[in-house]
């Protein structure tokens, strides 16, 4: 028996469903229609669109599947940030985030930060997320959905609202689920749709070698950041465990080549605990860094229960960051949001499922 493929509308380009319209018999434009009305008005249902018939949005049903996220809960920070938790068609549950958030300032940047998968295989041990294990990667519609979601959650009651930058830094690698994230970049840049700018759009990894180089050569636009955490392998073995696959000189072997080809600078976070806040620590990455084009983000490490670190205090923060700028590195702290609210990836979700 022939089963026809259900497509995930959501995942779908503007000249894929003006295929599919083509395919099914139906003017063509309304393929774009339709795109506009997913992508950019960012519609839940199919009773939303308006301006195509009953008939034609009866046949394009048949073959493909709106499906928006369920909304769980929502959580909001004194200064400005949401998190929320999303339940997908399956039942796992992911969370994103949306920074900066606030009515009064209309025209600033609004970030959102998306989950590329259900958990994660790295499974640093700092992060909630990696606690968890890995359960499976996000369709690039899903991946869509949480930033289409959101825009529609905030319309309701700012109906201008509009999403300007991702990051995708949220539960999951985003680079061990390279073609999934790479169409939703497409679909989120599309004039017809959000219409969000490749450079800024910022992916985040742990350091998955040959995918970096990958991105380099696919789309050299998009913002790279290297979770690099530690310059000494021994250390970043027990951090981040994919570093005995790809250790420190194979990444920043594929990091100068990433630069290279793109002429981008590179952003390396580096989460600081009360351990490795140290002179000889910064010391090594300034080495390690040495003529890298590429800036440094210091994170404070947000305490995950479980993982026993801690945060250092600022005085330890300060003369880190005097190392580095001694060395001619530029350094940036990352501003901490959502703290009130466990905006650290994978927080909510542990505290929801009650683990
Ligand atoms: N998997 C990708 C992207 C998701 S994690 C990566 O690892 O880069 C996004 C960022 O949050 C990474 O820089 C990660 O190291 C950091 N992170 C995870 N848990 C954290 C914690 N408890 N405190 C501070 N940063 C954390
Ligand atoms: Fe995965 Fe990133 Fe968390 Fe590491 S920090 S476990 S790579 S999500």
């Amino acid at each position: 028996m022939y089963i026809m493929e259900i497509i995930e509308l959501r995942g779908c380009l503007e000249d894929e469903l003006i295929e599919i319209c083509r395919e099914l018999g139906i003017k063509q434009f309304r393929g774009t229609q339709l795109f506009q009305w997913v992508q950019q008005k960012a519609v839940l249902t199919w009773d939303e669109i308006r301006n195509i018939s009953k008939s034609d949005l009866q046949t394009l049903r048949s073959r493909m599947h709106l499906y928006s996220l369920k909304h769980v809960h929502e959580q909001r920070s004194k200064d400005g940030t949401r998190k929320y938790l999303f339940r997908l068609e399956d039942g796992e549950m992911i969370e994103c985030v949306l920074m900066d958030y606030s009515r009064k300032s209309a025209r600033d940047r609004h970030t959102v930060c998306v989950s590329t998968q259900v958990g994660c295989a790295v499974g640093c041990t700092f992060c909630a997320t990696g606690l968890e294990g890995f359960r499976r990667n996000l369709s690039s519609a899903e991946i869509v959905g949480q930033v289409l979601d959101i825009t529609h959650l905030v319309r309701q009651e700012d109906p201008d609202f509009q999403v300007t930058n991702i990051v995708f830094m949220g539960m999951g690698e985003p680079l061990l689920n390279y073609d999934h994230v790479l169409k939703a970049i497409k679909l989120l840049n599309h004039e017809q749709g959000q219409a969000i700018g490749m450079r800024r759009m910022t992916i985040s990894t742990c350091g998955v070698v040959p995918r970096i180089i990958q991105l380099a050569k696919d789309n050299p636009q998009v913002g790279l950041a290297v979770s690099l955490h530690a310059a000494q392998d021994e250390i970043r073995n027990n951090l981040i465990p994919m570093n005995r696959r790809y250790p420190l000189a194979l990444l920043m072997e594929a990091c100068r080549e990433y630069s290279r080809i793109t002429h981008r600078r590179i952003t390396f976070e580096v989460a600081l605990t009360a351990d490795n806040t140290r002179r000889e620590e910064a010391a090594a990455l300034a080495r390690l860094l040495k003529g890298q084009l590429g800036h440094v983000n210091l994170i404070p490490v947000n305490p995950v229960e479980g993982t026993g670190m801690e945060r250092p205090n600022s005085e330890k923060i300060m003369e880190f960051t005097q190392v580095l700028e001694d060395a001619g590195i530029a350094v940036s702290s990352r501003e901490e949001r959502g703290a009130d609210i466990n905006a650290a990836c994978g927080q909510l979700r542990r505290l929801w499922e009650g683990d």
